[in-house]
């Protein structure tokens, strides 16, 4: 009976660090923008668009 206990608690941690993973993710594209003129992706630190090179607010 102790290995089904394991093994339960084996899935929950396998669930709980492909959440916090795919969290990371997330926040790490959030930090790439796109440009509003040609949606292509920016880094968020840019001033100019690479693809079109349009002015771009600083933040
Ligand atoms: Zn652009």
């Amino acid at each position: 009976m102790m290995i089904v206990a394991v093994i339960a608690a084996v899935l929950v941690a396998l669930i709980v660090v492909t959440v916090v993973l795919v969290l990371a993710r997330r926040s790490g594209t959030a930090r790439s923008k796109i440009c509003p003129y040609c949606n292509a992706r920016i880094q968020s630190g840019d001033r100019y668009c690479n693809n079109c090179g349009a002015h771009l607010k600083d933040e």
